[in-house]
C-alpha cells in the first residue's frame, strides 16, 4: 500500500536519485494521483470547533491555513529534508526569505552574526545593512580564515554564515574547519548550499547545522519560479545554555519549549511559527509543485551541468583572450583541493572569468553572446551570463566587492545543459568580438 511504499523508500535509505524522485511523497488518499497534486487552497475545513481548536494547539496534526502549511509545500519540504539528510525543512517565498529567516529566527536586537565575506550580494546587503537596522551586528571575515573567524565571535554571536561555493568568486568553504570553530563556541553554522545542491554536497556531513537554498536555481532547474527552503540538521544542541529561547516556553510552544515539543525539529518549527507564519513569506503551492518536478531530475541535470562546465572552464583556461578563470574543477584552482574534499560527483556549473582587456572587454563579451542569455539568474537549463559588479553585487562598495573577490572585469557564467560544443562556440564567438574591439 501507499504507506508501506513511502516507508520503504525512506527506511532503506535508497540512493540519491531514488529519493529525488520519490522522497517526501504521500499518495493523495482520495485520487491516488501519482504526482503530488497542487493543493491550490488557502484553507482547510475543520470538522467542528473542537477539531479547529486541537489543530491550533497542536494536539492534532493537520493543515490549518496555507501560510503555515500546505500539502504540496510539505511534500517539497520533506523531499528537501531527505535529500539533505536533515530532520525537517521549511519552505519560503524566495531564497532571500529563507536566508533572512534562518538568521532572524535565532538573532535578536543586541545579538551578532559572523559571516564569510564572499556571499551573494543580496545576502551581503541583508546582513550588512537591513539586519543592522534591527540591532543585529555583523562581522565579515575572509572565507577559510579560521583564526579571524574565532576572533570575530563574541558572547552575543548567534550564528556563523557561509556559502558552500561563494557567489560569484567561487571560493569553496572549508565546511569542517568552519563548523569546528563555530561548535567550539557553541554556535550553529548556517550554510547556503545553492551553488552545490545536495547532489554535490550535503553540508550536514561536514558539520553544518542549518542549510538554506535559493530553490529558484538548480532545485527548480528551469528558471521558472522563485522560492527557498531552510533545512534543519536536527543535530545542533540548543540546550547548551547559549539559546535559552529554545528551552523555555514561547508563544507557539503551547506551554512547553521548542526543544521539548519538537525535539530534533525544534529549529525548523521555530522558523515556521515565528518567521514564515509571523512574517508571512510562505511558498506558493504551484511553485512547490514545480520544485518537486525539478528535484526529480536534479541528479541527472547536475551530471550534465558539471561535465559541460568542466569542458567550458578548460576551454576558457586555454584561450589566449581570457585573462583568468576560476572553476573549482580546474587543476591548480585555489579551491580545487577543498572542492575535492567537499564536493562529490562534480564541481558545479558556475564559472568566473575575466576577458583580456579588463572591464570593457568583459562587458563586450556579455553583449556579444547569442545562445547564452545575459540575465541575473543561475542554475537554469539554459546557459546564462552576468556582470556582477554592475548588477547582482552593485550595492556593495568597491571595497566590499574587493573583499568578496569581485573584480570589475569578473563575468559569472552559469553553464546550462545544452550541448557543450554549442556553448563553447558561443563563448568563442563572444571572445573574438571582445578581444578584437
Ligand atoms: N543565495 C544565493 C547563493 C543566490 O545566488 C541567491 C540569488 O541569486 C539567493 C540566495 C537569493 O535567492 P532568491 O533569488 O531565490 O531570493
Amino acid at each position: 500500500g501507499a504507506m508501506e511504499r513511502e516507508n520503504s523508500v525512506m527506511r532503506q535509505r535508497m540512493g540519491f536519485g531514488t529519493l529525488a524522485v520519490h522522497g517526501g511523497q504521500k499518495l493523495d488518499p482520495i485520487t491516488r494521483s501519482c504526482l503530488t497534486p497542487i493543493y491550490q487552497t488557502a484553507s482547510y475545513v475543520f470538522r467542528d470547533c473542537a477539531h479547529g481548536a486541537r489543530l491550533f494547539t497542536g494536539e492534532e496534526e493537520g493543515d490549518i491555513y496555507s501560510r503555515i502549511s500546505n500539502p504540496t509545500c510539505s511534500a517539497f519540504e520533506d523531499r528537501m529534508a531527505v535529500l539533505e539528510d536533515g530532520s525537517a525543512a521549511v519552505a519560503a517565498a524566495s531564497g532571500q526569505a529563507a536566508m533572512a529567516y534562518s538568521v532572524l529566527a535565532i538573532a535578536s536586537h543586541g545579538d551578532h552574526v559572523v559571516a564569510a565575506s564572499n556571499l551573494y550580494g543580496g545576502t551581503y546587503s541583508f546582513l550588512a545593512s537591513t539586519l543592522k537596522r534591527f540591532g543585529v551586528g555583523v562581522t565579515f571575515v575572509p572565507p577559510n580564515d579560521l583564526d579571524a573567524l574565532n576572533r570575530a565571535i563574541t558572547p552575543r554571536t548567534r550564528a556563523v554564515y557561509g556559502e558552500t561555493i561563494g557567489n560569484p568568486a567561487l571560493d569553496v568553504l572549508d565546511l569542517e574547519g568552519t563548523a569546528s570553530v563555530a561548535h567550539s563556541r557553541r554556535i550553529p553554522l548556517i550554510i547556503d548550499n545553492t551553488f552545490a545542491t545536495p547532489y554535490l554536497c550535503r553540508p550536514f556531513e561536514y558539520g553544518a547545522d542549518i542549510v538554506v537554498h535559493s530553490a529558484t536555481k538548480y532545485i527548480c532547474g528551469h528558471g521558472s519560479s522563485i522560492g527557498g527552503v531552510v533545512v534543519d540538521s536536527g543535530r545542533f544542541d540548543w540546550t547548551s545554555g547559549n539559546f535559552p529561547e529554545f528551552t523555555s516556553p514561547e508563544l507557539g510552544t503551547g506551554g512547553s519549549s521548542w526543544v521539548d515539543r519538537f525535539g530534533e525539529a525544534a529549529y525548523a518549527e521555530k522558523v515556521r511559527a515565528q518567521m514564515v507564519k509571523d512574517l508571512g513569506g510562505c511558498l506558493a503551492p504551484f511553485n512547490a509543485f514545480l520544485f518537486l518536478m525539478g528535484l526529480e531530475t536534479l541528479h541527472v541535470r547536475m551530471e550534465r551541468h558539471c561535465s559541460n562546465a568542466q569542458a567550458v572552464a578548460e576551454y576558457l583556461a586555454s584561450h589566449p583572450g581570457v585573462q583568468w578563470v576560476r572553476y573549482p574543477g580546474l587543476e591548480g584552482d585555489p579551491s580545487n583541493l577543498l572542492a575535492r574534499k567537499c564536493l562529490k560527483g562534480g564541481f558545479g556549473a558556475m564559472i568566473a572569468f575575466g576577458v583580456k582587456g579588463g572591464l570593457e572587454a568583459s562587458r563586450t563579451f556579455a553583449d556579444s553572446v547569442e545562445l547564452i542569455m545575459l540575465l541575473a539568474n543561475l542554475g537554469d537549463t539554459r546557459s546564462l551570463v552576468v556582470h556582477p559588479a554592475t548588477t547582482t553585487h552593485h550595492e556593495l562598495t568597491p571595497e566590499q566587492r574587493q573583499a568578496s573577490g569581485i573584480s570589475d572585469d569578473l563575468l559569472r557564467l552559469s553553464v546550462g545543459i545544452e550541448d557543450a560544443n554549442d556553448i563553447i562556440d558561443d563563448v568563442d564567438r563572444a571572445l573574438r568580438a571582445a578581444v578584437r574591439e
